[in-house]
């Protein structure tokens, strides 16, 4: 490197730190060797920083394998040489179907279909594929990108606008970051939790519904207004007309059956 009358050297054997100001342009230069290659041979390609696709075209699957495998020897050449590797479970295939008159669109029946393998690997064919963000159907709509986005789109609209609200935040607010700015459970972990809650039988508060207490054991047992009748019959039958300080005599022959016989009637009514 030259600056002025300064000049440094310094010996690099490969790779860049992510994320560093350099990585970029260092990677369009030694990937540009690549795409360089591939069109070159005659095939066109799209390419947004590491991210390549290769698009081959053939009027039959057997056609279609051949120049999927000259694509592959290409790869590999400059794998070699540039000392990088493909992942090739990263690399997916996709057949699409073109109106071109004269090919024999009937022996490109996605449901077959080609096999292209790299570094020896097959390549997995997909039916669908997410390019730059937007999702490619093999039939080449976009009704599939339009299908998920309208989803997520109405999803996240439907709570964003009076989340924003509850906030007072900015528009231009992460939707991810409203929810714990307000307090609340992202809507996700609110669904999942009330879907528990109704899988156990339980409700929202420990409250008791005379309105007095938490409705815990003791509460039902000794205290709550709901159950005076049946507990005059519990105690009258384990301590006569004198109603316990200490609740020991539940624990006898007599007592306990008795305590069973409230328990059962009191998780009868729910
Ligand atoms: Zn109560």
């Amino acid at each position: 490197m030259r600056e002025g009358p300064l000049m440094v050297s310094k010996g690099v054997s490969k790779g860049c730190p992510q994320g560093s100001v350099l990585g970029p342009k260092l990677w369009n230069l030694v990937f540009d060797g690549l795409l360089e290659r591939i069109t070159s041979n005659g095939f066109t390609v799209l390419a947004y920083a590491d991210d390549a696709a290769v698009i081959l075209r053939g009027p039959s699957r057997s056609s279609l394998e051949a120049e999927g495998a000259r694509v592959a020897r290409i790869l590999e050449d400059w794998s070699l040489t540039s000392k990088l590797e493909f992942a090739p479970l990263k690399c997916e295939t996709m057949m699409m179907r073109g109106k071109k008159v004269g090919y024999r669109t009937q022996n490109l029946d996605s449901g077959r279909p080609a096999v292209v393998r790299l570094g020896g690997q097959r390549l997995t064919p997909v039916r669908e594929v997410k390019y730059l963000g937007v999702c490619l159907g093999a039939g080449l709509t976009l009704r599939s990108h339009i299908h998920k986005t309208s989803q997520r789109a109405a999803q996240a609209l439907s709570k964003r606008a009076a989340l924003i609200k509850c906030a007072k935040a900015y528009r231009t607010v992460a939707s991810s970051g409203i929810p714990v700015a307000c307090g609340v459970l992202p809507a996700d972990l609110e669904a999942a939790r009330r879907a528990k809650l109704h899988q156990l039988g339980l409700c929202e508060s420990g409250t008791c519904t005379c309105g007095d207490a938490s409705e815990t054991a003791e509460h039902v047992l000794r205290g709550c207004t709901k159950w005076t009748p049946q507990r005059r019959t519990l105690e009258e039958k384990v301590y006569g007309n004198e109603p316990p300080d200490d609740l020991t005599l539940y624990v006898s022959k007599v007592g306990f059956p008795a305590l069973v016989d409230f328990a059962r009637q009191v998780l009868a009514r729910d």
